[in-house]
């Protein structure tokens, strides 16, 4: 399936950098297990933690995830087939034993990066 997203987005970039600076280290866009058709934005394979970060257009963001007023059906359509997807992506990485969070693109980078490392102390 084709990703809806690309790599690298601002807001992926934040967050890296802000898991980096207080001492995380993580793969960028794996999947967490190999026989499942999911990529994670970060993943932190030490502690099973995976994490999405969604874009709020791509994923039907509640604050910012208008559709345009134009084809407006389809995108609805569209953005549900993703969130269903975000979800049966969510759901299946938990069944194998994953950590799985995940983070708007307008969350403040240092708060979901906290969030992160609070995953893993309870984590592990
Ligand atoms: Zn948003």
């Amino acid at each position: 399936m084709k990703r809806v997203k690309r790599r690298d987005t601002a807001a992926e970039v934040a967050l890296r950098s802000a898991l980096h600076r207080i001492g995380l280290r993580f793969r960028i866009d794996q999947k967490p297990e190999a026989d499942l058709p999911y990529r994670a934005d970060i993943t932190l394979p030490r502690y099973r933690v995976a994490v999405f970060v969604d874009g709020c257009f791509w994923h039907g963001c509640d604050e910012h995830g208008t559709a345009s007023k134009s084809n407006a059906k389809w995108w609805r359509q569209k953005i549900a087939r993703n969130r269903a997807r975000d979800a049966k992506a969510t759901q299946t990485l938990r069944r194998a034993g994953w950590v799985v969070v995940r983070f708007w693109e307008h969350e403040e980078p240092q708060k979901c990066a906290r969030k992160v490392r609070a995953l893993i102390r309870a984590a592990s």
